[in-house]
């Protein structure tokens, strides 16, 4: 059938029968003799090691002669059903010959036999995730011709035997320790200790075993023509771009799954001849920790993957230069140039034969957070990079490592993990497990350190998250309560850990068949996601012992250089960067980060500061509007001192507050926790004051009760059921602007309106604001600039932005409520389902993490458009958790937003992603 196929493909490929002849594409590229058909910016087409190849040919260096057969071909491969069209087959060959009349060998000969690699190279590195074959071409003819072309035959049998095990592996899928077993047992007989102790001897016969391994278990021979070899191995490595780990490997770094991979088949050169070769890989600069020190290991007589594999321990890099110093100092040589030609650490490969030094492999080197931000600094001070260029090698994500607290990483790689959830906020967290905010706060007290673990948080539990070392919940996802309030704290907090069945009543949880206690310790990594059971040391950053005063910044070289890659990244960015914050210390944080606006100051979380729920409890029970103005009226001097305090912490910046939001359900005792009150009260046959008020509240609870809350009474229409709360806060910000003002301290507050998408609701309220506002003006006399703006949360609120900016002076994309809205997904119950649309591809990415630029993006540019059409300056920002995601503020940039917002400990991934934002638009120009 599969002949059949390519029968007819051949034919309907005669070129007089198409228009488009296809062999006009190119699909095989050749390097050799100091020139390539490709270059370093054909990495999509070549893989990055293809590209690297070509671009080293191109510079003269030393490389092996070969091709490169492109990722479009991988491609096609899988497409026509694991099939290579004759044509490219065809190309191949010719490619082939010319590799051949380049070596001045050939594939077969008895003569002067040609060897190659077979090796994959995706555009992104995967390392070691795909197959590779080495000594491809060596027969039982053939091995004779490399051991009279070598007068080597222990080289040339160690090279056939390795040939037949990789081959037999990877191709035929036999598993490695068949053949090690035969090769344990000729060294047992032949009383070796070390496999270079084996003679030529030995290894024929190692050789004949494993050819017996490979029929009995292939249920095949061995192929003895190189040219089979060849194509069975290239479609092995093409068959290893879907093998589970690499398909792991990029569901976890993001990288597409149809970019394929390419096949770079090269000439062999030997590491193995004997004590004047070796082979190893290294970096230009340290990779932990960005030090400019030659970096690596080396291997003497041995191949490639005996360095990688562990079979024998690698020296390090420096050792080479005692053993050979003139092919250690051409590889030094070598690699500071390709350094200076890429601008950026490399991560090499190289062989040495016979005292003769060749480059394998050059690319870009995978580092630390910590390690970007050395290299980065360094090459700007070596002149290697402008500031553009360094703000543009790293990556914003990896500031987290940054200020993250750390765990002693030896002590943390022994511990297995019992399970993981969502990476929610980054960061090293260990202490004993709590159940409650309340005994949370309870146990610090007592000088512990604690971890809450919940089956979700409720905003009821921020004191007990203040006090946590983490956070920790079974249900949830990037944008639940416990996530999103993690991360403004900076507390490292895993959500969504599926597997942890938590009994709250017994205060224990069980997972991985152990059971946890209230007070048992549990470690886990906010970056991985991974939970261990056990107490593992951390410490926090030095960034943030700088911010919170105490090290002093010229003690901390990290500290220096963050601050100097940001202090370029503030230069080229055109997005303000704001911060989400609600209480004065945050906004100092805030501002210490680099943070110039709070974007939205969630008032409610406020009302749950010390002694205030049961004033705002009372608030929301009062029958009359009186009664209610009675409650509020206290609640109006501590909010005062809240917003005084976010303001001057700011120093003059500009502050939005965002008036209530929340359904009041949320700041009253559960329903359920109620009825076992009043049912314990009644039944121990006590009447009285609590037993009436307990009923009272129930009756209450019951009334707010609401089917979807998130859909309920909340955001704007509390405004308008409940017009003194609004007032409320209106006169607190302005009499805490009037103080400050009063004080000579600059302010700009800004009052937002929430889940506005009628302009009538914004009318209503704004009408309120301004009186309200005038009259604490007129009482103070005092003027204060101010502005009424509005979130735009729902998508209709997007539609008709027209009409809502006539009386809006700003907007805020609350992005969290309108990724909500859009998709019709609960922000507290999707990542149930979430996980698994992702495993199945139907979303990419979790839109409540990076903004779903299709859909809810769309809204965002209609609402741009429709709101400046109205209003020419109106001032946009968005205040979603998606302003502190790098890609999402990529896509903020290119809105036309003048800023985003996020939350303290994400300020400066969004400064530098700004930056990175603004240039990329250069580029495009
Ligand atoms: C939002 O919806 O994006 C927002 C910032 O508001 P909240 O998360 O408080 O609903
Ligand atoms: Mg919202």
């Amino acid at each position: 059938m599969s002949k059949k196929t390519s029968t007819k493909r051949a034919s309907g490929k005669s070129p007089k029968s198409r228009t488009s002849n296809p062999k006009s594409l190119k699909y095989v590229y050749f390097f050799g003799n100091g020139k390539a058909d490709g270059n370093r910016t054909m990495k999509d087409l070549l893989g990055g090691k293809g590209a690297g190849l070509a671009e080293m040919t191109n510079a003269g260096l030393p490389v092996p002669p070969g091709f490169t057969i492109s990722t479009a071909v991988c491609n096609i491969y899988y497409k026509e059903k694991q099939k290579i069209p004759t044509a490219i087959d065809r190309e191949i060959d010719t490619h082939l010959q010319t590799l051949e009349k380049t070596a001045g060998a050939t594939l077969g000969s008895t003569e002067n036999p040609l060897l190659v690699s077979v090796r994959s190279g995706a555009k992104f590195s995967m390392p070691g995730m795909m197959d590779t074959i080495l000594n491809l071409g060596l027969n039982d003819d053939a091995v004779e011709g490399l051991k009279r072309r070598t007068q080597n035959g222990r080289f040339a049998f160690d090279s056939y035997r390795r040939f037949i095990q990789m081959f037999g592996n990877v191709v035929l899928e036999i598993p490695k320790d068949a053949f090690e077993h035969e090769f344990d047992s000729v060294k047992k007989a032949a009383g070796a200790r070390l496999d270079t102790e084996l003679d030529e001897n030995a290894l024929r016969e190692v050789v004949q075993r494993y050819k017996k391994v490979v029929k009995e278990r292939a249920k095949r021979e061995f192929p003895q023509d190189p040219h089979v070899q060849l194509k069975m191995s290239r479609d092995a490595v093409f068959r290893s771009w879907m093998n589970a780990r690499a398909i792991e490997y990029r569901r976890i770094y993001d990288i597409p799954d149809d970019i394929g991979t390419a096949v770079n088949v090269q000439m062999m050169v030997f590491g193995n001849t004997g004590d004047r070769s070796g082979t190893g890989v290294g970096f230009t600069r340290n990779p932990a920790t960005g030090a400019k020190e030659f970096f690596g290991e080396f291997l003497i007589n041995a191949q490639g993957e005996d360095v990688v594999s562990g079979v024998r321990t690698p020296q390090p890099i420096r050792e080479l230069e005692k053993v050979m110093p003139k092919a250690y100092k051409q590889l030094r040589e070598i690699t500071t140039r390709l350094e200076r030609h890429y601008k950026d650490v490399q991560d090499f490969e190289f062989t040495i034969q016979d005292e003769r030094l060749f480059m394998l492999q050059t690319r870009s080197g995978k580092r630390t957070g910590y390690a970007a931000i050395f290299i980065a600094t360094d090459l700007v001070a070596e002149k290697l990079l402008t500031p553009k260029e360094a703000v543009l090698l790293v990556d914003p994500e990896s500031l987290n490592q940054l200020l993250a607290p750390g765990f002693d990483p030896d002590e943390w790689k022994k511990i297995p993990a019992a399970t993981r959830g969502l990476p929610a906020s980054p960061g090293a967290a260990s202490g004993q497990v709590v159940f409650s905010a309340d005994h949370a706060v309870e146990w610090v007290n007592q000088g512990k350190q604690v971890i809450l673990v919940r089956r979700e948080t409720v905003p009821d539990d921020i004191h007990g998250m203040f006090v946590s070392q983490g956070i920790l919940t079974a249900t949830g996802g990037m944008t639940s309560h416990a996530a999103v309030v993690g991360r403004q704290m900076g507390k490292p907090s895993i959500v969504g850990a599926n597997a942890l069945e938590i009994d709250e009543s017994r205060r224990e949880f069980r997972v991985d068949g152990k059971t946890v206690k209230e007070g048992d310790f549990i470690s886990f990594d906010g970056l991985s996601g991974e939970v261990k059971i056990a107490r593992v040391g951390t410490k926090p950053s030095e960034i943030l012992q700088v911010l919170d005063g105490t090290l002093k910044p010229e003690k901390s070289n990290i500290y220096q250089r963050f601050e100097k890659l940001l202090s370029w990244a503030d230069k080229i960015r055109r997005l303000g960067v704001y911060a989400n914050a609600d209480l004065p210390d945050q906004a100092a944080l805030a501002y210490a980060f680099g943070a110039r606006g709070i974007g939205l100051c969630r008032t409610e979380h406020m009302f749950f500061g010390e002694g205030r729920i049961p004033i705002v409890q009372r608030m929301i029970l009062a029958e009359s509007e009186a009664d209610r103005r009675k409650a509020l009226d206290e609640l109006l001097p501590l909010q005062r001192e809240d917003f005084y305090g976010v303001f001057k912490a700011m120093r003059g910046c500009p502050v939005t507050i965002r008036t209530i939001d929340p359904p009041l359900h949320e700041f009253l005792p559960k329903r359920e926790d109620l009825m076992v009150d009043v049912a314990r009260l009644e039944a121990t046959g006590k009447k009285g004051k609590e037993l009436d008020e307990k009923k009272r509240l129930l009756q209450r609870v019951e009334q707010l009760h609401e089917f979807n809350p998130m859909l309920g009474h909340r955001g704007v229409r509390l405004g308008i059921t409940y017009p003194e709360i609004t007032e409320m806060q209106t006169r607190a910000i302005l009499e805490a602007a009037c103080r400050l003002n009063k004080e000579g301290v600059k302010i700009a507050p800004e009052i937002m309106i929430p889940l506005v998408g009628l302009v009538k609701e914004l009318s209503d309220q704004k009408v309120i604001v301004d009186r309200v506002a005038a009259d604490v003006m007129k009482e103070q006399g005092i003027k204060i600039k101010y502005l009424v703006g509005t979130m735009i949360e729902i998508p209709r609120g997007c539609i008709v932005a027209d009409q809502i900016a006539r009386d809006a002076e700003f907007f805020s994309f609350g992005t969290n409520d309108l990724t909500q809205l859009t998709f019709g997904f609960s922000r507290d119950d999707s990542g149930k389902f979430l996980k698994i649309y992702q495993e199945k591809k139907i979303l990419e990415k979790d839109p409540f993490a990076s903004i779903d630029t299709e859909g809810v993006g769309d809204l965002v540019r209609t609402g741009v458009e429709r709101g400046r059409k109205t209003r020419p300056d109106l001032k946009i920002g968005i205040c979603g958790e998606h302003g502190g995601d790098a890609a999402s503020v990529h896509f903020f940039h290119h809105a036309g937003l003048d800023y985003v917002s996020a939350s303290p400990y994400r300020v400066p991934v969004a400064r530098l992603a700004a930056a990175q934002a603004a240039l990329s638009v250069k580029v495009g120009d």
